[in-house]
């Protein structure tokens, strides 16, 4: 079987430039909060389009601070509502907890597995304050419903974008520039992938900017001196380096895969199976996962796998159905369930060889259940 994501093949690209960037952290001898840092960042908010991106550990942190940041700006209360969807990697809910908050699980659309703006909007109540859209798969949520919901109860629009690297819609707005913040992750398998743990959050409000940047350094701008209690999530001077190397081939990756699903969505034919939707604007889907359905989940993934097809599933189950969730459990969330039992990912990345591409479509062409 050939491997799901050669994620190795794709950093070979880039041999040489990823080793002398690591020569050149290396003869600094500043590897932590350095330059490298600090031109990543800057190089990171103008790819978004945005005034700031601050880095940090990884996603689940950067989720983090951005909700503890506007704790300390006086945005939440102990226990104020985060809405997010429950078909989200479990990352989403638990950054809202971790910052003493309480998560709110709604329904995705089926559709286009993004969270449902109606179902938004039917969760909102007294303690609600921010809503979490995730740009799951690679595709950009719903942004323009979700701002007018945020802006009618003056609530927080954070997005989760870390699948969804270089996402753009018609207007030219980029993941990570529509909400007042965004966590991204860099960790390996994702679209921009760092060597080991890393992420950023980006923002347009100089005072959560501060706040992050602060947060992510035990809660202090100068040394042994700190202001809040904080953390120590920081991106390392190595991983902002290599990432600077990676960061140039974001769009054309991005179209990359966009041609892959193209290819995909035009020859993958079996009414067994619902291929995921082609969004109206091409850019607004980066394709993190080439995402189908199909009620025959288990028989189809034998037969991929006996056609030397690997596949994955993203998720198996809902957070409402995580032990780690219990609370949740009593929670009727039919469409999440449904989804769970029925997704499955196939191999979609750029460089998968033209005759992966072709066993893949093969492979789900020949499956009679
Ligand atoms: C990967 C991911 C995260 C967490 O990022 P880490 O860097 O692994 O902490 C959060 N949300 C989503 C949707 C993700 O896919």
């Amino acid at each position: 079987m050939f491997p799901f994501l050669d994620v190795a093949a794709l950093n070979l690209r880039d041999e040489q430039a990823l080793t002398d960037a690591f020569q050149r952290v290396l003869r600094s001898g500043w590897y932590v909060l350095g330059a490298e840092v600090a031109a990543f960042e800057t190089e990171y908010a103008q790819a978004c389009g945005v005034p700031h991106a601050i880095g940090v550990g990884n996603g689940l942190d950067a989720l983090t601070l951005i909700l503890r940041g506007y704790k300390n700006l006086g945005r939440f209360d102990d226990r104020d509502e985060v809405i997010l969807p429950n078909n989200s990697f479990i990352a989403t809910a638990l950054a809202v907890s971790e910052a003493g908050l309480t998560p709110v699980l709604v329904e995705p659309d089926a559709a286009t597995f993004n969270i449902d703006p109606q179902a938004v909007k039917a969760a909102i109540g007294p303690r609600t304050a921010a809503i979490i859209a995730v740009h799951l798969y690679g595709q950009l949520a719903d942004m323009d419903a979700l701002q007018t919901l945020a802006s009618e109860h003056d609530l927080l629009l954070i997005e989760d974008s870390a699948q969804a690297h270089g996402a753009v819609d018609a207007l030219g707005r980029q993941a990570g520039a529509f909400g007042h913040a965004a966590g991204f992750s860099f960790f390996p398998v994702k679209n921009l992938g760092a060597l080991g743990d890393a992420g950023a959050v980006t923002t347009g409000d100089d005072r959560l900017a501060e706040q992050v940047r602060k947060l992510r350094s035990y809660g202090s701008t100068r040394k042994y001196v700190h202001d809040v209690q904080g953390v120590n999530s920081r991106l390392d001077e190595l991983q902002a380096a290599l990432l600077r190397v990676k960061l140039p081939s974001v769009e054309r990756d991005a179209q990359a895969r966009q041609a892959i699903a193209a290819h995909y969505l035009r020859h993958i034919r079996n009414p067994l199976l619902v291929l995921p939707q082609a969004p109206a604007v091409a850019g607004s889907h980066v394709w993190h996962q080439f995402v189908i359905r199909t009620q025959a989940r288990e028989q189809l993934q034998a037969h991929l796998e006996r056609s030397g097809v690997p596949s994955l599933i993203h998720y198996p189950v809902p957070i409402h159905r995580q032990a780690a969730y219990s609370e949740f459990a009593q929670l009727s969330l039919p469409i999440s369930d449904e989804l769970a039992a029925q997704v499955l990912s196939l191999p979609l990345y750029p460089g998968l060889p033209a005759a992966h591409q072709h066993a893949v479509i093969e492979a789900c062409n020949s499956f009679s259940g």
